[in-house]
């Protein structure tokens, strides 16, 4: 029986692996045989994670991440979660190789899925124009054009952070009816920079090595135009990777898990959940990497009472 395993391998996971480990927990980490390393595994540079002055490629973050986690005594493994069964002092985790672990507590770190678009061009250029988060990435468009697609707050608040470094913004959304607020709508709307296009579809990305320009249809007749840029920012949503505890765990209306607090304990004694998981507010790999720390404090002093 271990101490504590920690599902996921992105920076909510390692850091609770590096600070369980540090408490001599002897933490198994499970890191997925697909997607290990997480979200930063997809994108470039990484500029605003603190400590790296002259920014860090997120593959090479994830790695340190990595080797400073095993450097304490973490075993990673990469494999999938296929199961949990998280009631009782013991809680039993089953791999899609048919592997069990069982360990007295678990930290559930699997991060969340930003909603694609799916058309083409849009993984290809990932990191290259394509983006999801205007926090990150904001600061390479400089002086560019921008495209936001999505009508809610977040597509609102991604276009009038993108208006601080771009030229210009469009804000691209299927129809002539968005969700946003009217705060958040005028806020946006009412900056010079930012132009609507309602009625819009974004069919294609085009690219070779970076974004140029994305193929529009018109949702009315049918129309094709093409809006030069260098890039587009994806503003529909996100989902946090929480099947494995549907129906296990109490959840907010915003599917991320929910927590006691500002603690990491969820509705069951010896589980604790860190990183984009719980978070559908900040959801940046500083405050995941925060949230992992919470976590191995919380499961440290869960094992210290019992
Ligand atoms: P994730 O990093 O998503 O990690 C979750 C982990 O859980 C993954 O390893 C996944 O494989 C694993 N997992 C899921 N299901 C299972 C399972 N069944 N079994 C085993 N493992 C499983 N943030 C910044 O601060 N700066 C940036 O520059 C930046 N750039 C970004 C660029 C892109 C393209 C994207 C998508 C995000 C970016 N972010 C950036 C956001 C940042 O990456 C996330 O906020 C952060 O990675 C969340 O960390 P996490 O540990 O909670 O989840």
């Amino acid at each position: 029986m271990r101490q504590t395993i920690i599902i996921g391998s992105g920076p909510a996971g390692f850091t609770a692996a590096i600070y369980a480990a540090r408490a001599s927990l002897s933490p198994l980490l499970i890191a997925s045989s697909v997607e290990a390393g997480g979200d930063l595994v997809n994108t470039t540079e990484v500029e605003n994670f603190p400590g790296f002055p002259t920014g860090v490629l997120g593959p090479d973050l994830v790695q340190m991440l990595q080797a400073q986690a095993e450097k304490f005594g973490t075993e990673v493994l990469f494999e999938d979660v296929e199961n949990l069964d998280l009631v009782g002092d013991s809680k039993r985790v089953t791999l899609s190789n048919g592997a069990t672990h069982e360990s007295e507590s678990i930290i559930f770190a699997t991060g969340s899925a930003y909603r694609k678009l799916g058309i083409p061009g849009e993984d290809r250029l990932t990191g290259h124009g394509v983006s999801w988060c205007a926090t990150c990435d904001g600061f390479f468009f400089r002086g560019k054009t921008v495209g936001v697609v999505g009508g809610g707050d977040s597509a609102m608040q991604e276009a009038a952070f993108l208006a601080r470094f771009a030229d210009k913004v469009y804000i691209i959304h299927r129809t002539d009816n968005l969700r946003a607020s009217r705060i958040m709508k005028d806020r946006a709307l009412s900056n010079p920079k930012i132009e609507l296009l309602v009625n819009k579809r974004v069919k294609a990305v085009r690219g070779e090595e970076a974004v140029t320009s994305v193929d529009l249809v018109n949702t009315h007749d049918g129309s094709p135009s093409t809006l030069e840029l260098q890039g587009l920012f994806i503003a529909i949503g996100a989902d946090p990777r929480t099947h494995l505890v549907h129906g296990k765990l109490d959840f907010n209306s915003d599917g991320t898990v929910a927590v006691d607090g500002r603690s990491s304990r969820t509705s069951l004694a010896g589980v604790f959940v860190a990183g984009d998981v719980l978070d559908a507010t900040y959801r940046q790999a500083i405050t995941a990497a925060g949230s992992g720390a919470v976590a191995a404090l919380d499961a440290e002093r869960y094992l210290a009472a019992r």
